[in-house]
């Protein structure tokens, strides 16, 4: 069995889901697993139709009509005749989202999320499922919540294994094409759950998993895990190899390759786990896998911009030990500051972090009582994996660089 991934980006128009059917003819169909995402932006429009809900009820109606009429554009330009069943399909998925918020009592958010943001993969599934049924492609549509099983932990659900093991091996040894929706699961009371946003890529590794798949695809608009992301490095070049270990690290310093939480199953099962353009399909792309390290061996860069950089001395030159770095932590902790980077000398402590909610100032409010206070805003953090000393000079390069951090394998610098 092989696993498919295809994201929104691939099935955002019309001429996207045509060229799904170009891959699959490429690559062959015989077992495997298509797993789509929502099309295009349609996630994040389903979210602006949940706020609406709860927050401005007079926008509701409208914020659906835009995502309907999105898909029926698409509709028109897959199916010419609209006789076709998958416009009856599409409009009753439609009805059931509008039944769904008329009847609605529950007021948790999360809750509502899920119940409405998951018809963005159900109606993408349905879609693509027809039009390559129409154009000889034979294929079955499943509802992946029958399968994917997680607890009622709305919009980050977690996955009961066993549960997701017995409904999936179900599956095992047909040899039809199946297409299904990324990012869906339900409760023990069959309420739709999501596993978090970009969960598609998850879907797919939870199926390889419970499949003993050999290999998942995951098709991109790129040809694969580049060394650096080339909105910000010019001279971006394509991994050829990457291990599970090395893609986690790439990972943790925010590199954004494939989130952990899908490597995890693939790399217990060691199921290789390939990006790749779908565009090219037959361009190799990357493959992340067992073994060591990255092919070529070449410089990582990561990039996390509008960090903070704080450096704390003690007021009275005593030193900074285990009790106030532990104090120190506790609050990052509960002002929920995001550690990059800590380093520490005698009377001194750096700590380079990401304040996502805003509560830098209460923070410094509550450090400054007790120790001597310096920080900077909008610094950046550059990590380089694998560096050398011609990846530092082109990172330095006449920056004021305010701190750097050297491992064997990984060279830090915050950068003003
Ligand atoms: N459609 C979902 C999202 O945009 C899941 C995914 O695309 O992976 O977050
Ligand atoms: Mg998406």
């Amino acid at each position: 069995m092989r696993v498919f991934k295809f994201g929104g980006a691939s099935v955002k128009d019309a001429e996207g889901v045509r060229n799904v059917l170009q891959v699959l003819r490429e690559t062959g169909t015989e077992q495997t697993f298509l797993v789509v995402s929502a099309m295009g932006k349609t996630t994040n429009a389903m979210e602006a139709v949940v706020r609406a809900y709860f927050e401005d009820k007079e926008a509701l109606s409208g914020a659906l009509a835009q995502v309907e009429e999105f898909h029926t554009r698409i509709l028109g330009d897959l199916f010419p005749a609209a006789t076709h069943p998958v416009y009856t399909r599409v409009r009753d998925l439609f009805a059931e989202v509008r039944g769904f918020l008329a009847w609605n009592k529950s007021p948790k958010y999360s809750f509502v999320y899920d119940q409405v943001v998951g018809y963005g993969e159900l109606l993408s599934t349905a879609i693509v499922s027809a039009y390559l049924k129409a154009e000889g492609l034979s294929n079955t549509w499943l509802d992946i919540r029958e399968y994917i099983k997680t607890d009622a932990n709305y919009r980050d659900g977690n996955v009961d294994w066993d549960r997701t093991q017995e409904a999936i091996s179900e599956l095992a040894g047909t040899r039809e094409l199946f297409i299904t929706q990324g990012f869906l699961g339900s409760d023990e009371n069959n309420f739709t759950t999501t596993l978090g946003r970009e969960g598609s890529d998850y879907t797919a590794a939870i199926i390889a998993y419970c499949l003993n798949a050999e290999s998942v695809t995951i098709w991109k608009d790129v040809p694969g895990v580049l060394n650096a992301d080339p909105r910000y490095f010019d001279q971006a070049s394509l991994l050829h190899h990457i291990s599970y270990r090395e893609a986690i690290e790439l990972a943790f310093y925010g590199a954004s390759v494939i989130h952990p939480k899908t490597l995890q199953p693939l790399q217990r099962k060691e199921i290789p786990l390939h990006v790749k353009s779908f565009l090219n399909p037959a361009d190799p792309g990357t493959v992340v896998g067992k073994g060591k390290g990255i092919s070529p061996e070449i410089p990582c860069f990561i990039l996390k911009k509008d960090q903070v950089l704080m450096k704390l001395s003690s007021l009275d030159f005593s030193f900074i030990v285990e009790d106030n770095i532990s104090d120190l932590f506790k609050l990052l902790h509960a002002h929920r500051m995001k550690v990059d980077l800590i380093q520490n000398s005698a009377i001194s402590f750096s700590v380079c972090f990401d304040d996502k909610y805003g509560r830098l100032e209460e923070l410094l409010a509550q450090l400054r009582g007790r120790f001597k206070v310096v920080h900077h805003t909008g610094v950046s953090l550059y990590t380089v994996r694998h560096f050398d000393q011609q990846a530092i000079q082109s990172l330095q390069n006449g920056r004021e660089v305010l701190l750097e951090q050297r491992g064997k394998e990984t060279v830090q610098l915050v950068v003003k």
